[in-house]
């Protein structure tokens, strides 16, 4: 986006932005081709809360950035609909949208200070003097670069220049705030610092916000809710534990919690549960879902490694030895190679470091049916 444009964006926002508080946005059916024949988005819908703060999560060329480009109002989409507030804004400038940016490339004003690019938006606005001396120290204060305050970008790291850029959308509070791998450039401890000061500036503003990532743990540190996308599309729309506890899909099993699959078939199934006879052998009990009620069925059961545990060699749904135990931390990762009628891969677990076991040790592998999620195998649909 060029500077210029980010000029005009300020100036033409809605003064009820400095309200601050959150508004509802919807989008439905949106659809983008490019030329050249790639469907970057195709058929996304969701319906996002006032105050929530939603991320949209996936690899490399998933559609985040399309989307997120689609609500701002920087690429049109092929059909489709935006509604912010209860406004169509489908055909609107992105101006005139109500909308807060930050993008990957941060573009900061080369020719003043870290303090009159952060003001800017603020005089735009025409804020009172001491209100607005008292939300820039606030926001650089918050962000800790009031150290910094007299200086020009080109005195700052490319870390430092995107908190600012961080600083300059936040400070006169947009009802909806969109943000494109904001913290990518910067190191993991700032990435941790600046995660949890976008997250209380998110509630204390009741901001909504829409975020974009490709990692993980950044989207479960900071979302209400996260959208995985793959190919497009949404793969599920849900709270982090629901992703984690009920994935709908193997690929949204193996994205958020890395799961192990562990291929078998259905060997009964009830109204609470389901029985899956492993490969290897062994029985191991999930709890009731849908993807897999067909007895005989052949199936893919994932179960996360930190859902994992330790059981006696000949309990639990196999046995095992232990190849590697690595500590990261307080946690330690395992694998074990499973004993059987067929040979499987490794089983990953990940265990407090106080109950390791050690390599060459048989041991048992245990599993809560809640945490057993069943595929058809081969995945059905996509
Ligand atoms: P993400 O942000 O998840 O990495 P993008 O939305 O940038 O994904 O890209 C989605 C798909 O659209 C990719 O296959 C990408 O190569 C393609 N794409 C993105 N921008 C363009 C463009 N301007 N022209 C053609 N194809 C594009
Ligand atoms: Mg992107």
């Amino acid at each position: 986006m060029p500077e210029a444009d980010v000029m005009s964006d300020l100036s033409h926002s809605a003064p009820a932005a400095l309200t601050g508080s959150g508004k509802p946005l919807s989008v439905t059916r949106l659809r983008k081709r490019y030329r050249g024949g790639v469907t970057a988005v195709d058929e996304v819908s969701m319906e996002i809360a006032a105050g929530e703060f939603v991320t949209f999560l996936g690899s490399s060329g998933s559609g985040k950035t399309t989307t997120l480009m689609m609500i701002a109002g920087f690429c049109e989409p092929d059909s489709g609909s935006i509604v912010v507030g209860g406004n169509d804004v489908t055909r609107l400038a992105p101006q005139k949208r109500g909308l807060g940016f930050v993008f990957q490339q941060y573009l900061l004003f080369p020719h003043m200070t870290v303090w009159e690019n952060v003001a800017f938006p603020l005089q735009l606005r025409d804020t009172p003097k001491a209100e607005l001396r008292r939300r820039v120290g606030e926001t650089l204060e918050m962000a800790g670069l009031s150290a910094m305050a007299r200086r020009r970008p080109r005195e700052l790291s490319g870390g430092q220049q995107q908190r600012v850029a961080l600083c300059r959308a936040l400070v006169y509070r947009p009802p909806v705030i969109l943000m494109d791998e904001p913290l990518g450039a910067l190191d993991k401890k700032l990435r941790d610092q600046l995660q949890t000061e976008i997250k209380r500036i998110q509630q204390e503003l009741g901001l909504t916000v829409i975020y974009v990532t490709h990692d993980q743990e950044e989207a479960l540190v900071l979302s209400d809710r996260i959208a995985v996308m793959r190919d497009g599309r949404i793969d599920q729309f849900d709270t982090p534990r629901e992703l984690f506890e009920r994935p709908r899909t193997p690929f949204v099993a193996d994205f958020l919690g890395a799961a192990n699959f562990l291929p078998g078939h259905i060997e009964e199934h009830t109204a609470d549960h389901l029985l899956v006879r492993l490969d290897t052998g062994g029985l191991l009990k999930a709890r009731a879902q849908q993807a897999a009620s067909v007895a005989k069925a052949p199936v893919r059961a994932a179960v996360q490694p930190g859902r994992l545990a330790l059981r006696p060699a000949g309990e639990g749904f196999c046995t095992g030895t232990v190849e590697t135990v690595t500590y990261v931390g307080t946690l330690v990762r395992v694998t074990v190679r499973p004993e059987g009628a067929v040979a499987t891969g490794v089983v990953r677990l990940e265990l407090p470091a106080g109950r390791a076991p050690v390599p060459g040790e048989r041991v048992g592998l245990g599993a809560e049916p809640a945490d057993v999620s069943v595929f058809a195998d081969p995945e059905e649909g996509r």
